[in-house]
């Protein structure tokens, strides 16, 4: 059926008058059937369902004939309130909603919300089911259930010297049953004698008698439940919001709204994926009407996050590729073999297998836009500089971005000592091996703290091409600097790094090769997300030879043999990490908690030794000091929170000692075991744990049986979710509200139709696509101002 066709049965319908009998069997079996894209953005209602005024404005407005804008909501998919609701309307502040004060506004703003369009993005933590209401004699024990009954009599009583209790005795027709709430004295008034009441919770059994305990409860007006009798939402709260407020007014705006928003899916992608239509995806999130429903609005609202987010990553991607020229090398494997040459190892079959990659980018035309993954100590940096060396024969500049001053340090000694297997001319922080290639390598460190003379060497050497490698921190892309023909850059440990910062390393270039290096194992759903612009190299096995770390787990009864096992390993030369543990409420906290576990390790426990202190709350510059006095092995034990995860390397270090282990995410556990076995030495990583819970405990073996990075990072997305895995500011990932990135097949779907609608329109300038364009603009937006 073609719109034409639908056209004429509107027509014919609305010269009937809506009675719904232009076509045979009403209109609700033709539509169902209607896989095309309605006009003015409306969705498909059940007809029948509607009255004659919705019926009337529905099909005006697909005939075009409403004198409503373009943009008029459609009109909602169920008929549970009359709507003619301006969307515009949805951006405005909570107070314009009855009943909402700006003292309570205010509250709510604490929470993040603060127009109705938020409120109907407020979605509750988790549901409770009260939705089985059973007959007073049916109930048990320890189990969640409703009853509803009538109130026979409420009293209010002091328990001991302070409680008071309000109790109630509830019947239905097959008996009677006692509730007790605890000081809430004002409930008693509102118990009257008589009032149906809906009570849901567990059942106790008390002197032989089974009675509800502070219960949820609800006096029955209509029949429409809020509090109890169903699924119930259960909010995130802040002081002065109590879970009846919100769940009440959510309500309200719930029904009054939801209908009223605008389906941004097209409707093609939305049938092709069995996704439910927006305003019932937002309803039903709030208040279900089934488990099953729920899950249906849960599917739908993650599929959203996660297509928007998809449609970001093409475009840029495709701005990328497709819209800049790249560079074009030639890999000369003289050139390489000599390299490889001088190395003091083979590379392993996965080095070579991603340098394959690698290579086979750089000689295309469309710029190399590619993440390289590899475990810690898995060699990332050899490939790195492999990749650079060949850009160099080329006549181009490599830039290598770290994401602190010590490790933009350690890139340039480890770069400068692969490389002086050639002769070297020496200067300080530019340095130039000439042996290589037919022309001189020349090396340059750029950081923050670079001194103003080599700084203006380095800047002039970068401007006229004399320096062709650059090694640095943030400090290589300000805006004074000026390759001269930058043709590749390359980011370690990414994810430090946000979605703005890449770009602006981009645009040093015309368009040089981008490779992004990260340690941190990142599980395929989740690459797809955060890097779905980028493709994927993966560095799978640890060069041989390689010490395993030995990983254990202790309880606070050990802890003491831990400490004299840190001593017994600094009397023997080495150096020790003690992580404090996470409280996670603010980083301030974190540093203050370490500030006390640091006076208390250097004053009581080691006092015979350096002890250093490192926390978030420290300056970069603080920080940078502390570990570079840690590397020299100015101090014996550095005591820190988790800000010393990314990859710094002390081959002197061999314990690393991890406090209240149970807090931290396994991925990141394994990135603070990398820190230790960087040298010749055998290297043990100590957990403790002070009580763990079962399932701490289970997950922190695995840490003792494996050191694969990338099954702990699975494992980890499996039981923690994507949120814990990576804080979503820092990798420049929108925020996830109902999408899991465990939900691998959510997320290929919605990439596979992010394809689909991107190769149909890349630009998003169909009018059917108008809301969407939008949607994506807003989020990728919000992103940009994260990073
Ligand atoms: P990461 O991937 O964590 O950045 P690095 O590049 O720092 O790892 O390499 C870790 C260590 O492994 C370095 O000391 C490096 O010299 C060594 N290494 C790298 N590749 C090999 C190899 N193929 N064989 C032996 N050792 C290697
Ligand atoms: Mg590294």
């Amino acid at each position: 059926m073609d719109f034409e066709q639908l056209k004429k049965i509107l027509e014919l319908e609305r010269a009937r008058g809506f009675d719904d009998k232009a076509v045979f069997g009403g209109l609700d079996r033709l539509l169902g059937r209607w896989t095309g894209e309605l006009p003015h953005g409306a969705s498909i209602p059940h007809y029948s369902h509607l009255n004659n005024k919705q019926r009337e404005d529905w099909i005006n407005t697909i005939l075009g004939l409403s004198n409503a804008p373009d943009n008029a909501a459609p009109l909602p998919s169920d008929t549970r309130k009359e709507n003619t609701i301006n969307p515009v309307i949805l951006h405005s502040p909570i107070t314009t909603v009855k009943g909402i004060s700006s003292k309570l506004s205010a509250r709510f703003e604490k929470l993040g919300v603060t127009t109705i369009r938020d409120m109907l993005y407020f979605f509750p933590r988790r549901h409770i089911d009260y939705s089985k209401v059973r007959n007073i004699s049916q109930l048990e024990l320890g189990v969640e259930q409703t009853v509803i009954g009538v109130i026979w009599q409420a009293t209010q009583k002091t328990i001991g010297r302070r409680i008071k209790a309000t109790e109630a005795i509830i019947g239905d027709e097959t008996g009677n049953i006692k509730i007790v709430w605890f000081n809430q004295p004002y409930l008693v008034k509102k118990l009257i004698t008589n009032k149906r009441l809906a009570v849901s919770g567990k059942v106790r059994q008390f002197m032989n008698q089974k009675q509800f305990e502070s219960p949820e409860y609800e006096l029955l007006e209509s029949d429409d439940l809020i509090h109890t009798g169903r699924l119930i939402p259960v909010y995130p709260l802040t002081e002065g919001l109590n879970a009846r407020t919100v769940r009440r007014i959510m309500k309200d705006v719930v029904e009054r709204w939801a209908p009223a928003l605008s389906d941004f899916l097209p409707l093609e992608v939305r049938k092709r994926a069995a996704l439910l239509n927006l305003s019932d995806a937002i309803s039903q999130s709030h208040y279900p009407d089934s488990e099953l429903s729920k899950d249906d609005a849960r599917r739908r609202l993650a599929f959203d996050e996660l297509f928007l987010i998809q449609l970001g990553v093409l475009a840029k991607k495709r701005e990328w590729q497709d819209q800049q020229q790249g560079y074009s090398f030639t890999i000369e494997s003289s050139y390489l073999e000599k390299f490889l040459s001088i190395l003091p190892y083979d590379l392993t079959l996965s080095q070579k297998r991603v340098l394959d990659e690698i290579l086979n980018d750089l000689k295309c035309s469309k710029p190399m836009s590619r993440l390289l993954q590899g475990d810690v100590g898995s060699g990332k940096t050899v490939v790195a500089l492999a990749a650079m060396i060949m850009t160099v024969a080329n006549g181009y500049q490599a830039a290598f971005m770290a994401p602190t001053e010590i490790l933009a340090e350690q890139h340039f000694n480890n770069i400068c000592n692969l490389l002086s297997g050639s002769e070297e001319a020496e200067n300080g922080i530019i340095r130039t091996f000439s042996k290589l290639l037919p022309v001189p390598i020349t090396v340059s460190l750029l950081t923050g703290s670079t001194k103003k003379n080599e700084r203006k060497d380095i800047y002039n050497g970068l401007t006229d091409g004399s320096i062709n490698i650059a090694v640095g921190t943030h400090a290589l892309i300000q805006k004074d600097i000026d390759f001269k023909h930058l043709g590749l850059a390359i980011v370690d440990e990414q994810h430090r790094f946000g979605v703005m910062q890449r770009a602006e390393l981009r645009q040093k270039g015309i368009s040089p090769h981008l490779l992004v290096m990260s340690a941190t194992p990142i599980p395929r759903t989740l690459a797809l997300t955060i890097y779905g612009d980028l493709d994927i190299s993966v560095i799978d096995t640890l060069p041989p030879g390689r010490q395993k770390i030995l990983t254990k787990l202790i309880g606070s009864e050990q802890r003491s043999k831990a400490f004299e096992f840190v001593r017994k390993q600094i009397i023997s030369g080495h150096q020790a990490f003690i992580i404090c543990p996470l409280i996670e409420e603010s980083e301030a906290i974190d540093a203050k908690a370490a500030v006390t576990e640091y006076q208390r390790l250097s004053s009581e426990v080691f006092p015979e030794f350096n002890v250093g202190l490192l926390h978030g709350r420290l300056s970069s510059a603080e920080k940078e000091d502390i570990m570079r006095q840690f590397r020299a092995g100015d101090l014996h034990i550095l005591v820190s929170t988790s800000v010393v995860e990314v990859g710094i390397d002390v081959p002197n270090a061999t314990v690393m000692l991890v406090e209240g282990a149970d807090r931290f995410g396994l991925s990141q556990l394994h990135q603070f075991r990398g820190r230790v076995g960087r040298g010749s030495e055998k290297s043990y990583c100590i957990l403790l744990s002070e009580k763990p819970s079962l399932e701490a405990k289970e997950r922190l073996e695995v840490m003792e049986k494996t050191d694969d990075g990338f099954a702990l990072a699975e494992e980890d997305l499996r039981l923690r979710g994507a949120g814990e895995f990576f804080g979503t500011r820092q990798s420049g990932l929108p925020d996830l509200r109902m999408a899991k990135l465990s939900d691998r097949e959510l997320l290929e779907l919605a990439r596979k139709e992010a394809i689909r609608l991107f190769d149909d329109d890349p630009n998003l300038t169909k009018h059917e696509h108008k809301l969407l364009a939008l949607e994506v603009n807003k989020l990728w937006q919000n992103v940009g101002e994260l990073s």
